[in-house]
């Protein structure tokens, strides 16, 4: 069948000057469809734009499908054909689209009676701006001089399609009623992504929802002012154990972590409002309904973003009251035996629903920082990320099962399933008898010393490194009293964190880590420059330098803080001896000022240095040589050698730690400090990796760091090493050139680089 591919580009550069006189984005992509369509002589063309705030493409045009889902059709990149020819930047035709792995079916869209399938990615420069569609009814239609064509059209649209975009984008962000998302019945089971391990088993409840009409009739009687006034007692109550109880537990933390909730439940133009509603003769519910919608409304409107973080608080303030108003069993108040589903969390809500018992949470789409799964990890919450946004949709009082040690969500599971999570908890069970083995110090089978330490996240992080005989800290993470609060912790707070750390260990060795923020860690409440690589930004060290009255206070209190104890300081993201010595003699100056003032202190710490960047590995000679000791960051070491974003679930496959690259730099780094006879460790995830640490030992390391639950596991392993056997092995692994040769070597799943 002929096609007038010519015609078809000519015409759409004239579309696109017809553009600039109109004002309407749909009715000009509706041309473009029309016109491509008409033209191809394809039985369906369509446009799907991508969404910056939900990150997801959207069905923008069609002509040929339902042109009632035109805006209801949403997919992640890489879902589905469209998803993957926008995720990977690339075309993609397919004789048969059905018969794709990638195909997904959207009942009711009209698809299914089209076969041939080409789709091309819109890009304005290096950003994708979305994907333009063609299908038709006749198995093999379109050509790969189609596909050219329809490129070719693609790259004259992109420009004038981002302009309209963001020139109506204005006019349509004004909020709108919600319109229902075309129901689709959800598979049982999803595959996520683990970032907090434990099995969870609870009811499904999406973080701040507020829906009124849960609780109707559910006291069985006339509800009065009088019902009210103890409902709001009693949340009152509620929180305040709560705020108890979590400074009790997470002091570090969580100190006044429930204070909005407290303020805003007394304000008087909130519950005041309620009981004036009431009194005015408004039935209860609807009062606390209109009372909690204007308030969420007012903070989810407002600039700043520490109010708009306020949204979440009052919706969950207003379900409590609900709750409490019609007499719900107490311990329903909070989360108890609930899982809670959410599309993003702060690490204050995360200690909120923990606080409040959530028996574990379930994320779908992006925004989680690390910080989060760390923290997660730290409470012991299990914890799952899918992309599947639908979850967010699920009907309240489904049943959720979450196993967070393999990443996998069972909804509404059946018996066989429950039967088998019984079983799960068993060997969790049989895991904890296995902590007991472990024993204070470690040796290879052949009696080499091996020290293992703790990384530290929180104070309640402690006892179970001790528990688990840590033999001290090898990482204190302490940004974390930075990132949960809503200011900068003051010098004193700061040294009544470290002191308790320093006291709790009882001489044995703590390693603190200097603050790391930028990146992905973010503080809420101090204005950042918005920076296009954060990674490669103001981040770690370079922050603490440019802000000198932070780092300044932090040192002071670390400096107060070890006192007649053995005290070692530890920079990140160090790049040059530079930034070390700069740090190093800020240090100094913190102590001679104490010193002048008569404060107690630690005149003599210890100093050292993170290695996570190639340059840093370039040095390690000076910087062994300058430095007390060494720490590998193998997280970040990682991260910028292969400079693969370790946050970018898109590439991880990329991430790769026995890249031969990776090994090599390790190679080096020991035996910088081996020449300076410089203490060495390392602290990020490789030392948890059973098949790695052959290879680490084998170079020569020592001394490991890690999350306190994985030592009685790397006792084991290096206890059945043979430090002998496992030098031969890291010399031979030195020599390979090939990912996939240590891969194999290793026993790890070779990458199919055909379908990256
Ligand atoms: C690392 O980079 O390896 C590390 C331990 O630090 P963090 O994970 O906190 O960046
Ligand atoms: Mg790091």
């Amino acid at each position: 069948m002929a096609k007038d591919n010519v015609d078809l580009i000519c015409s759409i550069g004239e579309l696109a000057v017809l553009f600039e006189k109109t004002s309407s984005l749909d009715g000009f992509l509706g041309k473009v469809v029309n016109t491509i369509a008409y033209h191809m002589k394809a039985a369906v063309c369509s446009v799907y734009l991508f969404d910056d705030d939900s990150q997801q493409l959207v069905l923008a045009a069609t002509q040929g499908l339902n042109p009632e889902f035109v805006r209801h059709v949403r997919m992640n990149p890489g879902e589905g054909l469209v998803g993957q020819a926008f995720a990977n930047s690339k075309s993609v035709r397919e004789a048969d689209g059905r018969q794709s792995p990638y195909f997904k079916l959207v009942p009711g869209l009209n698809e299914e009676s089209y076969r041939a399938f080409l789709a091309v990615p819109l890009l304005r420069g290096l950003s994708r701006i979305g994907v333009l569609v063609v299908q038709d009814p006749v198995a093999d239609y379109f050509s790969e001089n189609d596909e050219k064509a329809l490129r070719a059209i693609a790259s004259q649209l992109a420009v004038t399609i981002e302009n309209a975009r963001l020139l109506i984008g204005l006019r349509e962000k004004e909020p709108k009623a919600p319109t229902p998302r075309p129901r689709e019945e959800m598979a049982k089971f999803i595959k996520g992504t683990s970032a907090s391990g434990g099995c969870a088993l609870g009811t499904a409840v999406e973080l701040g929802r507020f829906d009124p009409a849960e609780y109707v009739g559910a006291a069985g009687r006339h509800l009065t002012l009088e019902d009210f006034t103890k409902a709001v007692a009693m949340t009152e109550q509620q929180i305040e154990a709560l705020q108890h109880e979590m400074e009790e537990r997470l002091s570090d933390v969580a100190s006044l972590i429930f204070s909005a909730h407290l303020l805003i439940l007394k304000d008087e133009s909130f519950s005041g409002a309620m009981s004036d509603r009431i009194r005015g003769g408004e039935e209860p519910f609807s009062a606390v309904h209109e009372v909690v919608e204007g308030y969420a409304a007012l903070f989810s409107r407002s600039q700043n973003a520490a109010l708009r973080e306020k949204t979440q608080d009052v919706r969950d303030l207003g379900r409590r009251l609900l709750h409490n108003l019609v007499g719900g069993e107490m311990d329903r108040a909070d989360y108890n035996g609930c899982v809670v589903v959410c599309a993003d969390l702060m690490p204050s809500d995360m200690l909120k629903v923990v606080g409040q018992r959530a028996a574990g949470l379930l994320l779908a789409g992006g925004g989680v920082t690390s910080h989060v799964s760390i923290i997660a990890r730290s409470l012991r919450v299990p914890m799952v990320i899918v992309s599947d946004r639908r979850v967010l949709d699920l009907p309240s009082g489904t049943r959720l099962l979450l196993d967070g040690d393999q990443g996998t969500v069972f909804i509404n599971p059946e018996e066989t399933v429950l039967k088998n999570y019984g079983e799960l908890d068993r060997a969790r069970v049989q895991a904890e008898a296995a902590e007991k083995n472990v024993r204070p110090e470690t040796f290879t089978r052949d009696g080499r010393r091996v020290h293992l330490l703790a990384n530290i996240n929180l104070l309640s992080d402690l006892p179970v490194a001790l528990r688990l005989k840590a033999e001290g800290i090898g990482l204190y993470r302490s940004e974390f009293p930075f990132i949960v609060r809503n200011d900068f912790p003051s010098e004193e707070e700061q040294y009544v964190i470290y002191r308790r750390i320093v006291r709790e260990m009882g001489g044995r060795e703590v390693v603190f880590r200097t603050l790391d923020i930028g990146g992905d860690k973010i503080l809420s409440y101090f204005p950042t420059v918005n920076e296009s690589n954060p990674f490669l930004g103001l981040r770690a060290i370079r922050f603490s330098l440019r802000h000198r009255e932070i780092f300044e206070r932090q040192l002071r209190a670390l400096l107060r803080a070890g006192e007649g104890v053995p005290l070692r300081i530890m920079f990140p993201l160090v790049s040059s001896v530079d930034d070390f010595v700069e740090a190093r003699d800020i240090l100094h100056d913190c102590a001679h000022a104490l010193a002048e003032a008569g404060i107690p202190h630690q005149p003599h710490p210890e100093v050292g240095v993170m290695v996570e960047l190639p340059s840093a590995v370039e040095i390690a000679d000076d910087l062994a040589d300058e430095a007390d000791f060494l720490c590998i960051g193998s997280n970040d070491l990682v991260q910028y050698i292969l400079a693969v974003d370790r946050t970018n679930e898109h590439i991880a496959d990329l991430y790769v730690p026995y890249h031969p690259a990776v090994l090599r730099a390790l190679k080096r780094i020991v035996d910088a400090a081996t020449k300076q006879q410089t203490d060495l460790s390392i602290c990020g995830d490789m030392a948890t990796d059973p098949r790695l640490i052959p290879f680490l030992l084998g170079i020569g390391l020592t001394k490991f760091s890690m999350d306190s639950r994985r030592l009685p596991q790397i006792q084991e392993v290096i206890s059945g090493t043979d430090f002998k056997a496992a030098q031969a092995k890291a010399e031979s692994m030195l020599l390979m050139r090939r990912v996939s040769e240590v891969a194999t070597f290793l026993g790890y799943p070779v990458i199919d680089r055909e379908k990256i």
